[in-house]
């Protein structure tokens, strides 16, 4: 069957109806085993996008197949050559970067010039960034003495199933494919249900440099597609991003095929802004580290805000400037710094927190609440940045992870209960801390139990930085070469006897 997906790149635009999408087995395209499809809708206009395949076990299992055929060849492939593919891949991905981030952008709800434009060069440099490492799958020579020949080789771990959420679909399914493929592995990669075309774009783009089976690709519903893979026995290694509930079930299936898991999952990150701090670079920072131009659907967004008391009136007056001034509406316009959250299930659940707050007498809401429910922003699940201030560290809306933009606000008065309050959280994904005594701030960063903290900026991550969370956010680390080396390649030793 031919691959109808073709039909997106260039009318990435509202209200366009497509034919059916496919999903990529065995280097073709090709619809479910049972002929099912799911919707998927625009959320920035709650029109249908295109009807993708409802892939299930059957799907998982033709995937897999497909895999393990292809694998036997793949790993045969020398790294340099793997590392060339990827090279490719990242050149005809940057040729056609713009289409691609529209796809992004029209499938999220994440606003074109802020988020998903930058996203789409994230995964040029992912390709880029992992096929340049190609070299380093190395092993080493083992000091055992003279009449020993020791030493470690680093091998392909085998099928790789992958899970990504809806969230940055794109860089994702990027930070994944890449590593995976240049270590030597063959995969199933499983898109989310919310926004897969990016996704399948990509798959498209990287089937071009790929014999058929080494990268395949299924769409479908978490419960039925997403837990065929991760419980599938011929797996060798899950990787997952998502929420920390489901990163529980992909760990226990592992466990019954002792197989390895990268876990990448929820974050409550802590934002921690010192007395001397009261600047507006600083607020600046705060809101791009709780991710507002994303609507703060991001893992690290800082989105429990730790003020101390003597700058709290002050610093909150800034920041509620900044957030007032963020243009929210259709994310396809250049000039929207922040577009819709993704769905209606998503919709609902932020709201519910903002109704939560709006109920609790100890808390001010501060700027924002609910969105409205008519005029342009009713069109989609646009939500408007959301501030409530005199927070408790233990209030459910500062411990629960909401994704979305809505940020609480904490006061404090010294370092060590500071420190205690951003540590009470079972997540530990990320932390930031802004202060202009460094030393200060560099002291409170060791501190922080998180996988990864900022101090004096609220950036994104960046390629050749190992990034992974702590206690309930994750386990293992990606975008790193530590991930590429220990997270899908394995070693093995071999020791020869010289005396014969
Ligand atoms: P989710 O866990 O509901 O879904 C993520 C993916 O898992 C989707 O593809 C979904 O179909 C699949 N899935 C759902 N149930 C499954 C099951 N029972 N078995 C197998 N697969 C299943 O998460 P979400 O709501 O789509 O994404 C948001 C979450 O992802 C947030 O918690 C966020 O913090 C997390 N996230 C983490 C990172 C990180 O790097 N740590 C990055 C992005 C998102």
């Amino acid at each position: 069957m031919s691959n109808e997906f073709h039909g997106l790149q260039s009318q990435a635009e509202p209200s366009v109806r497509l034919g059916p999408v496919m999903q990529l087995l065995n280097g073709e395209w090709v619809g479910s085993a049972d002929g099912r499809t799911l919707p998927v809708e625009c959320p920035a206009n709650k029109k249908l996008i295109a009807e993708i395949p409802r892939a299930g076990a059957e799907d998982v299992e033709r995937a897999v197949q497909a895999a393990e055929r292809a694998f036997t060849a793949w790993k045969k492939v020398t790294p340099s050559q793997r590392g060339r593919a990827m090279q490719k891949i990242a050149d005809a991905l940057e040729a056609q970067l713009e289409d691609f981030a529209r796809i992004i952008a029209h499938e999220t709800g994440n606003a074109l010039r802020t988020q998903a434009r930058p996203e789409a060069q994230l995964c040029v440099d992912a390709f880029r960034y992992f096929g340049g490492l190609a070299s380093e799958l190395k092993g080493e020579m083992l000091p055992l003495g003279d009449d020993i020949l020791s030493y470690t080789r680093r091998e392909p771990l085998g099928i790789v199933g992958a899970i990504v959420p809806w969230n940055a679909p794109a860089v994702l399914c990027s930070i994944k494919i890449a590593p995976a493929l240049v270590a030597g592995n063959a995969m199933v990669l499983k898109l989310a249900e919310d926004a897969p075309f990016a996704g399948l774009f990509l798959a498209e783009i990287c089937q071009r440099f790929l014999p058929p089976g080494v990268l395949n690709v299924v769409t479908g519903l978490g419960a039925e597609c997403g837990a065929a893979l991760a419980s599938h026995p011929r797996i060798h290694k899950m990787s997952f991003t998502g929420s920390t509930a489901v990163g529980k079930s992909i760990m226990a299936a592992a466990a019954e095929r002792i197989g390895p898991v990268s876990l990448e999952l929820g974050g409550k990150s802590p934002t921690i802004v010192c007395d001397d701090a009261d600047e507006e670079w600083v607020v600046q920072n705060v809101g791009t580290a709780m991710r507002f131009t994303r609507q703060s659907q991001s893992c690290t967004a800082g989105s429990r805000l730790f003020l101390h008391e003597s700058i709290y009136d002050s610093f909150l007056e800034k920041l509620v400037k900044l957030m007032n001034s963020y243009k929210i509406g259709n994310p396809l316009d250049e000039a929207t710094d922040m577009g819709s959250l993704i769905s209606s299930k998503q919709y609902g659940r932020v709201c519910s927190y903002i109704e939560e707050g709006l109920k609790n007498p100890d808390v001010k809401l501060l700027t924002g609440g609910l969105p409205p429910t008519s005029g342009p922003l009713a069109e989609g699940y646009f939500t408007v940045p959301t501030l409530f201030g005199g927070s408790s560290n233990a209030w459910r809306l500062a411990k629960e992870e909401i994704f979305g933009p809505v940020l609480v606000v904490i006061p404090w008065k010294d370092d060590a209960q500071v420190l205690k309050m951003a540590n009470d959280s079972h997540y530990g994904l990320a932390g930031y801390v802004f202060s202009n005594n460094t030393a200060r701030a560099i002291r409170m960063a060791h501190e922080i139990d998180s996988g990864w903290v900022q101090v004096n900026q609220g950036k994104g991550q960046l390629f050749g930085q190992p990034y992974g969370g702590f206690k309930q956010s994750g386990q293992g680390k990606e975008q790193s070469l530590s991930s590429l080396t220990e997270g899908f390649s394995r070693l093995k030793t071999v020791t020869v006897n010289l005396t014969i």
